[in-house]
């Protein structure tokens, strides 16, 4: 071992070797894997090694994608076999409701370009004859599915990435870490003391100790998971080649060929965390005593599903652990605050995403920018409170007992809620509001017609919508006041402050009393944000984004502060606040207000400060609702008196609560795009359509020159608007959209447009399409609908009811 390298990556695992292995493929090859044992000493050696290219999130699916392949371009630099068998696998769905979910399953695979397809229970049987196909609707067939040999694929990564120059150091555990004065990292390790530039958390089971080093508490927590290895069976012995992989959904358990006989593991619905903190130092290459008790009533289902089972004998019973974070997906990227200390941890597949994991962390540190949108596994895509034990714990039992479970897209999960909550929680709670949750806050969806109304549980439209339209309806004939919590703000204030925004915002600041929209870029010239910007004084702004997006955008805010001359404030948990639209919306605010809000005074993009009831307030003449609105916005301790004076002043105005669902059908009847939807960390201006407010005249901001190019290349795919002829359900996210059998884009949200009486869907279409507008189908829950493409949004075209001006034409 040298004493000082550009990296060090602490942790020979699957994800640590790969993360090596890519730095070196970079061009980085001053990197060392320093590893407490022996490769794979974590939970590598014990794992079945399945792979799967699906996720939820399409992004990592990609990226899973991409691992998959590079297992033999791994195996060629090594010349060493990963022990891969590319079995394809199959899900198994035993009730009508799951054979309607893999039927849109397969419509995403087809989007995602993968050649999965639909099997009878018959033919599913016949592929893996110890299925027992009684009871079962249907099946589907997923070619990128499989085995590998974990040690293999481990040392693999290794030797390939000791071929291109990294070193690999075994029997040293990381002691400590620790920034010098130069800012480096020093390490004092077993075998002595080591500085580099970067360091990379691959810990694995000890990742959380490992982040602690450096005051970062990762939200990941071990838990134990069981597998059982059988002996031979004959109906196995006799198939030639590879045998499918079999995911039972009703039934938690998956099982793979494994030799002659078969390998089962189970996902209980009463999981065991084990080592909440991370495993001690000393834990070796250990297994747990199997628990059978624990999981019986899964392997009793699973034994009917495969009922060879019950007459053979098990060869051996593999009872590990392995970490989880409270959505599953693993823990990527720099930390705010931490420089140069980067996270590659919390992986529950290993196998699937080790490769991902290297390439946007090798990328994220010799560019500076993960290269793809790795939101869904960034680690700053949740909060401190992720890490608090008893949300922890109740979110990773709730991901691994469902991780077999259907889910549905309008079903709200119950654990670690309510977490946080705003003021009018009590008062929305008793108005009948049903909530979701957003970065741990509750934020009401709608409010329901009586206390004992329950949503169904569905794929389609829900039994809520009819109070949904009622919502829409409200804004569009009188007003709803809709709680925005749920917007981040940040103060920024100081003599530097005008000049640091004008860099990092890429639309022009406003005059003193007005607002802009300003999407911010990467020096790639992709999205980094889509906040407005509100200027107060000469040298006070706030900027408002996403209430979801706030350490993953401090991060980049910090990331390009300068030293001096500015101060930046978030002061999103103190001020709330409600936006208040629908024609009656400034009569309402007049009886508040003594300040003249007519259009004269307070036009479009006004923002001033003014008393409102009781409370000073800062309201900006801005609204998503498409109609004349504002935002007004208190100090926390007055959010629920503004609510109180909002809903006497607006009583006879028709002012009703309205909430997410009804925002959603609003916005998408004006065609107006939200960050994670419309608007991503892979997108552009130009492809957005927000370059109609980047100032590309203004000089030096982040990005500009990317921006300037796009616009002179042009850009493959442009954000539209559809309309589709669905009938009971329609588009949500990431629907293929097909002209003549060739995929020519993505539906990025959809919902019906109560007040239009239409199926909408905002998407990502090939350009040449978006001028040719031809008739399109559009996948809605693995129906093909016929679509179009609308040159306007279907309500107020013009704009005139958000300006308050008479209708052009
Ligand atoms: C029973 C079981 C079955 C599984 N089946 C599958 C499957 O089929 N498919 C799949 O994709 N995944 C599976 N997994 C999960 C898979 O094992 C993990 O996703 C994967 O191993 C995580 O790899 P890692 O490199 O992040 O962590 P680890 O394998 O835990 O590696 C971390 C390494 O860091 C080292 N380390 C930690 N701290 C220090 C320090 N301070 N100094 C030096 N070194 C340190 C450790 O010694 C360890 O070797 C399974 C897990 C279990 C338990």
């Amino acid at each position: 071992m040298k004493d000082r390298y550009q990296v060090v990556v602490i942790g020979g695992g699957i994800v640590g070797c790969s993360v090596a292995y890519h730095l070196a493929l970079r061009g980085l090859t001053d990197v060392a894997v320093v590893e407490r044992r022996e490769l794979t000493a974590g939970s590598t050696w014990h794992a079945a090694g399945g792979f799967h290219a699906i996720n939820a999130d399409t992004r990592i699916a990609a990226l899973q994608k991409y691992t998959i392949g590079l297992y033999a371009q791994v195996e060629r630099e090594s010349s060493r076999s990963v022990g891969i068998h590319l079995s394809g696998g199959i899900e198994l769905a035993g009730t009508a409701e799951r054979w309607r979910l893999l039927r849109s399953e397969l419509a995403w695979h087809r989007m995602m370009g993968t050649d999965a397809h639909l099997l009878s229970p018959e033919e599913a049987a016949e592929l893996v004859p110890i299925v027992n196909p009684t009871g079962l609707f249907g099946a589907l067939f997923d070619p990128e599915e499989g085995n590998l040999d974990p040690n293999g694929a481990t040392h693999a990564y290794a030797d390939a990435a000791r071929a291109r120059g990294a070193e690999i150091v075994l029997q040293n555990r990381v002691l400590s870490l620790e920034r010098t004065d130069a800012g480096e990292w020093l390490l004092e390790t077993e075998q002595g003391p080591v500085t580099c530039d970067h360091v990379v958390n691959a810990g694995g089971l000890w990742a959380r100790r490992v982040g602690r080093m450096v005051g970062v508490d990762h939200p990941l927590t071990p838990m134990l998971h069981h597998y059982l290895v059988t002996e031979d069976i004959p109906q196995v012995k006799a198939i030639e080649g590879d045998m499918p992989a079999v995911t039972d959904l009703e039934g938690f358990t998956y099982l793979q060929r494994e030799g002659d006989g078969v390998l089962l593991g189970v996902y209980e619905t009463h999981p065991k965390h084990w080592m909440p903190e991370g495993a001690d130092w000393d834990f070796g290459m250990e297994l747990f005593g199997e628990d059978i008790g624990r999981i019986l009533p899964e392997l009793t289902i699973g034994f009917e599903r495969f009922p060879v089972l019950k007459d053979v004998g098990i060869k051996r019973w593999v009872y590990g652990a392995f970490t989880f974070t409270p959505d599953g997906n693993p823990l990527v990227g720099p930390v705010d605050g931490v420089p140069n200390y980067w996270a590659a941890c919390g992986c529950m597949a290993g196998f699937s995403q080790c490769a991902g994991i290297g390439l946007a962390v090798a990328n994220w540190i010799v560019d500076g920018d993960p290269g793809y949108d790795v939101f869904g596994m960034d680690v700053a895509r949740f909060g401190s409170y992720a890490s608090d034990d008893a949300y922890l714990r109740e979110t990773t039992a709730q991901f691994y007992a469902r991780r077999f479970v259907m889910a549905y897209p309008n079903e709200e999960l119950p654990a670690g809620r309510p977490l946080k909550t705003t003021p009018c929680f009590d008062d929305f709670d008793s108005e009948g509001a049903r909530f979701t949750v957003n970065w741990g806050l509750e934020v009401p969806l709608y409010f329901a017609p009586s206390p004992d109304f329950e949503e169904n549980d569905t794929l389609g439209r829900s039994n809520a919508e009819p109070t949904v339209a009622e919502e829409v309806e409200a804004v569009r004939s009188a007003a709803g006041a809709y709680e925005i919590a749920q917007y981040a703000r940040y103060e920024v204030t100081g003599g530097g402050a005008e000049s640091w925004l004008d860099r990092l915002l890429s639309s022009r600041l406003p005059e003193v009393g007005r607002i802009r929209l300003a999407p911010m870029l990467s020096e790639a010239g992709r999205l980094v944000g889509d906040l407005t910007v509100s200027r107060l004084d000469e040298d006070r702004f706030w900027l408002t984004g996403s209430y979801y997006l706030q350490d993953w955008h401090l991060r980049w805010f910090r990331q390009h502060l300068p030293e001096r001359g500015v101060e930046l404030r978030n002061v999103t948990e103190d001020r709330m606040g409600f936006s208040v639209s629908g024609p009656t919306s400034r009569a309402i605010l007049e009886r508040l207000v003594r300040d003249d809000v007519s259009n004269a005074a307070f036009p479009f993009f006004a923002v001033r400060r003014m008393d409102v009831g009781s409370t000073q307030a800062v309201v900006g003449r801005i609204s998503l609702t498409g109609e004349l609105g504002y935002e007004i916005v208190v100090p926390t301790d007055r959010h629920r008196a503004l609510l109180h004076e909002l809903r006497e002043a607006g009583a006879e105005h028709g002012l009703r609560l309205i909430g997410d669902r009804a925002l959603d059908s609003l916005r998408l009847e004006k065609g107006y795009g939200i960050w994670s939807a419309e608007f991503r960390q892979d997108g552009t201006p130009g492809m957005s359509g927000l370059d109609r407010v980047v100032a590309f005249d203004k000089d030096g901001f982040i990005g500009r020159e990317a921006a300037l190019r796009e616009r002179e290349e042009g850009v493959r795919q442009r954000l539209v608007l559809l309309e589709v002829d669905a009938a009971d359900a329609d588009a949500s996210m990431d629907e293929g959209i097909w002209l003549d059998g060739r995929r020519v884009g993505v539906v990025t949200s959809g919902a019906y447009g109560h007040h239009v009486k239409k199926s909408l869907a905002l998407a990502y279409v090939d350009t040449d399409v978006v001028e040719a507008r031809p008739e399109l189908t559009v996948d809605v829950v693995g129906e093909e609908r016929a679509g179009r493409i609308l040159i306007e949004p279907p309500y107020d075209p013009s704009g005139s009811k958000l300006r308050d001006v008479a209708p052009v034409g």
